[in-house]
Parts: structure tokens; sequence; C-alpha cells
């Protein structure tokens, strides 16, 4: 079982990386950003809290994002060769919480990749991004703000893992082609 987490500051890539991941090393993508998303668009009860988080920058209360998580687990009944998590956990008490429920699966975090791209760099992806994702939070107001919640309580994330030896920096700068190339070295080492 490869189970990897994939991690850093918006706009550092993860989602595009984790498409190509998920290809070569046929795993199953759960992005927490996306299934929010998801619920945003079914205008759901949960979308619709969610919403009023995301458009401002702010994240989505732990117990909720633990909740979508459980269920999705539940619910998933593939053979694949592991999970990459993508943008999860996003604060140490996910992070703790995961680590229970990998713990009564009998499973583990095989590595977690953190992409680290300069803050200029993310907040110019970023703005690009805004002009087609239609997202609500892709634009500068916004993404100042989770930058902020970022440094606050993301990062703190890397300590826990670099405490259980799984964390690993990843420079994300250059071409996806160099990025992937980066961390497919990282994942075969772990194989
Ligand atoms: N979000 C959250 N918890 C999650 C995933 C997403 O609170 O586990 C919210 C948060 O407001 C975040 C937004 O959804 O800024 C977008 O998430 P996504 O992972 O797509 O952002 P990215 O960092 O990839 O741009
Ligand atoms: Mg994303």
């Amino acid at each position: 079982m490869l189970n990897i987490i994939i991690c850093g500051a918006p706009g550092c890539g993860k989602g595009t990386q984790s498409d190509l991941i998920v290809k070569k090393y046929s795993l199953t993508h759960l992005s927490t950003g996306d299934l929010l998303r998801k619920e945003i668009a079914m205008k759901s009860d949960l979308g619709i809290i969610a919403d009023s988080y995301i458009s401002k920058g702010e994240l989505v209360p732990d117990a909720m994002i633990i909740d979508i998580l459980l269920k999705y687990v539940e619910n998933q009944h593939d053979d694949s060769n592991g999970i990459i998590l993508d943008g999860f956990p996003r604060t140490v008490a996910q992070a703790e919480a995961l680590e229970v429920m990998l713990k009564q699966l009998d499973k583990e975090i095989s590595v977690l990749v953190d992409l680290k791209v300069t803050e200029d760099e993310l907040i110019d992806r970023l703005l690009i991004r805004g002009k087609t994702s239609g997202r609500s939070d892709d634009n500068m107001e916004t993404i100042k703000k989770r930058l902020d919640v970022y440094h606050k309580l993301t990062e703190p994330v890397n300590d826990f893992y670099k405490s259980r030896n799984s964390y690993t920096p990843i420079d994300g700068m250059g071409t996806i082609d160099e990025i992937f190339g980066r961390i497919s070295e990282v994942i075969d080492s772990k194989r």
C-alpha cells in the first residue's frame, strides 16, 4: 500500500501533481477541496455551510471535514494501490484524527510530499487560475487570507509528520514535468 499526503500552500500544484501521481501509481485521489466544491455545486446543506467558509478563505471546521472523510472511507471499496490525500490534513487536529482512523484500518502514511513554492509564484498562479476557475476564493483578498491561514494552521502539520519521519519537502518551482519527476523519485524510494 502506498498512502501519500500531498500538501503545500494554496496554488502550490497539489491538484495538478495528484492527477499525475494517481495515473502513474494507480492510487485513489481524495481531494477534500474537490468534495466540498461538489457539495457547493449541489447546494446541499453541507455545501452551503462550506461555501460560507471557503469564500472567505477560512477553513471548514475540523469536525465537518473529518465527517466527510469518514463517509468517504466507509464507502470506498476499490482495489487501488493506496490513496493520495490532497489538501488534507489542513490542521494538526485533522492529522491526529487521520492517524487514529488509519490505525483502526491497520494502515499508515507512507510519505508526505510538501511542495515548496515562493509566495510571489503562488499568488501569480492563483490569480491566473482565478480568470477561468470560477472559484469564489481565487481573488487577491481571499488569496491573502488563505496564505495567512495556511501559515498559521496548516504549516504546523509539517512538524507533526516530521516527528513521524514521513515529511519530505520538494521544490515545487519549474515545469509540471520537472516537479513530477522529483515527486516520482521520492515515491519510488518508498516502495
Ligand atoms: N477546505 C477546507 N478543508 C479541506 C479542504 C478545503 O477548509 O480539507 C477549504 C478551504 O477554505 C480552502 C478551500 O476549501 O481554502 C479550497 O480547498 P483546495 O484544497 O481546493 O485549495 P487549494 O489549496 O488546492 O487551492
Ligand atoms: Mg487544490
